[in-house]
Formats: structure tokens, C-alpha cells, sequence
């Protein structure tokens, strides 16, 4: 059986609703899946209001996807198991929010002065029920406009880490992070390792309290996903893995179930949550 334990919805960037993304997974005998938006729970919100039971099939975890930034390099922080009642948990997931909110007006303003005016309202419109808004929204707008053809070619030139109209993300550190996700009752474990091409600061990240490692990841290959796998082994920490699931037309991996992790590692994790 196989599982994926990274996955994005329309509550941040992705396209498909969380109750259409379970159903894919249905369809795609998927074991278990975790849903993980950037910096909100709000996802496993509209799942709960839809009737759906973390114990149902597939087997859902609630996650999130934490976005950290250090001064040259983003560092995503999963979180899963956490309580979402968790009350500091619950406020610093308000603040993110908030802060994605004047993110985007930052970057407009940006933008504007780079000669690509924007309708923030549009932004807000495209992102429909989004909870998280994020730069693919940004970048969505811009094609709209005609500006750009793809949403790489975006990102190529104005939106990633440090370009022209980057905006850095609300200010905690990993390290906070991890804390945080500890005090809420969850496993914290490192997304896509190989993406921070520096494994100093990922030895760091596993000093600071980290629980595990994302080995299985499409931007890894097969010499990434054996050494984080095997350097998760060697430290005692868990290993997991998932897709990164967006739904976007051109964005590898466009179905679920075509790049999945062994349920082995679902296992794992739900024992060290103690939910098994
Ligand atoms: P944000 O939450 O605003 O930091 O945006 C993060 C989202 O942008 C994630 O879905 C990333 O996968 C996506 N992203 C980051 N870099 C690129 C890129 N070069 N091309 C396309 N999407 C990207
Ligand atoms: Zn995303
Ligand atoms: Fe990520
Ligand atoms: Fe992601």
C-alpha cells in the first residue's frame, strides 16, 4: 500500500478542494495521506465540517506545511499530529495569515514599481477560499494580465527567494518552529531536505530538535532520497515522504498516486504520534 504525506489544497495554493483531493485519493487506493498547507489548518477544517474521520480510508493526518526563511535559503517545516486546538498553536497560525495577507500587497507594490501592475482584489478573487495566500496566486494574476506565459517564468523572474519582488515570509525561525510544533503534540520534520542544497543547515535543523526527515520527494533524486533516508535511519529519526500534490496543470506530480510513499513510513509516524 502507499501513502502520501504531502499534499496541498485550495486552502493555500493548491487547486482542488480538500474533499476532491480525498476523493483522488480514494480513486488512487491511497492507505493515507496527509494534508499540508502552507501555514494553516484549515483544510482538515472543511474535511471535519464535510463529515470526513481522520480514522476513514484513506487514513488522513492533519499536517501543515510550515514556510521559514533564513536569510538565503526557504526551510519548510511539516508538522503532523499537532492538536489543532493547540491555543499558541492556533494564534500563530492567525498571525501567519495575517502576515500573507500584507505579504501580498508588498509584493504588489513591488511589483508595481517593476512595471507589472497588479489589482490586489484580483489576487484576492483568484485565490478564492484560500486561507494562505502565497506567491502562485501572485503569479496566477500576472499571467492573467498577460505579463508572463507560466508560472516558472514568474517565479524565474520576480518571485523566487531574494528576486526582484520576493517578499520574505513572517519572521520565525526553524528552530521556533520546531519548539512550537512540539508544544502542540506533533512530529516536526524537514520538507524536501535537498531543496536547501546545504546540508550544514539540515544538520543544524536535526540538532535543533527535528523528528524526522521528508526523503521521498519529487525534487529529490534517487541519491537524495537514499541519503536522507539513510542519514534519518543512522540519527534515530523518522523518514517520510509525499508528492507536493498542488493539482496544477503542468506541475509534476499532476495526478495522486503517481509518486507515493511506502505505508511503512505512515506506520512509523502514527507510532511515534502514538495514534496507531
Ligand atoms: P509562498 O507560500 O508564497 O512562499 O509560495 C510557495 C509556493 O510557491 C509553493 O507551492 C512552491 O512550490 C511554489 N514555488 C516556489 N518556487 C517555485 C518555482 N520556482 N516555480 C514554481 N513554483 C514555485
Ligand atoms: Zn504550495
Ligand atoms: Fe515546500
Ligand atoms: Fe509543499
Amino acid at each position: 500500500m502507499a501513502v502520501d504525506l504531502h499534499i496541498h489544497t485550495t486552502a493555500s495554493d493548491g487547486w482542488l478542494t480538500p474533499v476532491q483531493v480525498v476523493h483522488k485519493a480514494q480513486a488512487a487506493s491511497l492507505a493515507g495521506i496527509a494534508i499540508t498547507d502552507h501555514d494553516t489548518l484549515e483544510g482538515l477544517n472543511i474535511l471535519k465540517e464535510a463529515g470526513y474521520l481522520p480514522s476513514a480510508s484513506p487514513v488522513i493526518v492533519p499536517g501543515i506545511e510550515f514556510s521559514t526563511d533564513l536569510p538565503e535559503h526557504e526551510v519548510h517545516i511539516l508538522a503532523y499530529g499537532m492538536d489543532p486546538q493547540h491555543q499558541e498553536l492556533q494564534n500563530y497560525l492567525q498571525e501567519l495569515i495575517r502576515d500573507r495577507l500584507t505579504r501580498v500587497e508588498k509584493m504588489l507594490a513591488k511589483l508595481t514599481q517593476l512595471g507589472y501592475p497588479l489589482e490586489y482584489r484580483r489576487v484576492r478573487e483568484l485565490a478564492g477560499n484560500a486561507k494562505a495566500l502565497g506567491r502562485p496566486h501572485v503569479a496566477r494574476a500576472l499571467i492573467e494580465k498577460g505579463y508572463f506565459l507560466t508560472i516558472a517564468e514568474v517565479f524565474e523572474r520576480l518571485l523566487m527567494k531574494n528576486g526582484p519582488a520576493y517578499v520574505p515570509h513572517y519572521k520565525l525561525m526553524p528552530e521556533e518552529v520546531i519548539r512550537l510544533i512540539h508544544r502542540a503534540g506533533g512530529a516536526a520534520v524537514l520538507a524536501h531536505p535537498g531543496q536547501i542544497h546545504n546540508d550544514d543547515i539540515v544538520a543544524g535543523l536535526i540538532t535543533a530538535g527535528l523528528d524526522g526527515l521528508e526523503a521521498y520527494h519529487p525534487h529529490h533524486c534517487a541519491d537524495e532520497a537514499e541519503r536522507y533516508q539513510q542519514w534519518a535511519l543512522d540519527s534515530g529519526l523518522l523518514t517520510t515522504g509525499g508528492s507536493d500534490y498542488h493539482g496544477m496543470p503542468g506541475r509534476f506530480p499532476e495526478q495522486l498516486g503517481v509518486f507515493t510513499a511506502e505505508d511503512a513510513v505512515l506506520a512509523q509516524l502514527q507510532q511515534f504520534l502514538h495514534i496507531a
